[in-house]
């Protein structure tokens, strides 16, 4: 549950220097934790889909086990997602309101633009929909740094440096988390975050 956030202040310090002038900070609607996402009493779950919708490996598969069959059924209705969107369901038998679905990229090194762009879009698209939701806490798994091969440390670059250009605008979410679960995301985070929200 939340209480077992880390709260950002007691991370380590980055080897990484704050970005200058990276101010407001958002440090108290920024939270980190290394868990399983399913567990989080939040208004919304982000779920690494794929272009289905259909339920796959990983973190989609915790979360379709974890929700139960009435999911999928939901999810049959959608007609699938594009790339670097996302679409909303109820979340059935899980703690959180809603689900988010979105679609990470397959990480493409030849062309790292291109999956830079869709997933900043997983992130936009995610945060703009918990608004329309009038959801307050929103919990990111690791979008693409599972089996879609994003590095960790690129992949939290452009997930924090999303996140905080969105809460520079947005005046409604109280709290945005991100969920690690391998250790590889862990130190990924504990390097970029302070760098996008410095400790006061
Ligand atoms: P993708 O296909 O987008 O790479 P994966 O599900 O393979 O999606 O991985 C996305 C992230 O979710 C990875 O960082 C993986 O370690 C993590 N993950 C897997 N299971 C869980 C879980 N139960 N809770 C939170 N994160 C999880």
């Amino acid at each position: 549950t939340l209480s077992l956030l880390y709260k950002l202040k007691k991370l380590n310090a980055s080897r990484l220097a704050p970005v200058q002038g990276a101010t407001p900070t958002h440090n108290d609607r920024i939270g980190l934790i290394r868990g399983d996402i399913t567990s989080l009493q939040v208004g919304a779950i982000v779920n690494a889909a794929n272009n289905s919708l259909l339920g796959g490996g990983g973190v989609d598969g915790a979360i379709h086990r974890a929700a139960g069959p009435s999911l999928l059924a939901e999810c049959r209705t959608l007609n699938g997602c594009q790339t670097g969107s996302s679409k909303i369901t109820s979340a059935y038998s899980l703690p959180c309101k809603k689900v988010i679905h979105t679609v990470g990229p397959i990480y493409d090194d030849i062309r790292p633009d291109n999956s830079e762009r869709a997933l900043k879009g997983c992130y936009t698209s995610s945060l703009n929909l918990a608004v329309k939701n009038g959801l307050k806490t929103i919990a990111f798994s690791g979008i693409s740094t599972g089996i879609y091969g994003y590095p960790s440390l690129d992949a939290a670059m452009v997930a924090c440096e999303t996140v905080k250009n969105f809460l520079d605008r947005d005046k409604t979410i109280d709290k945005v988390v991100f969920v690690t679960f391998e250790e590889k995301d862990v130190r990924a985070y504990n390097q970029v975050l302070p760098r996008f929200f410095p400790p006061n």
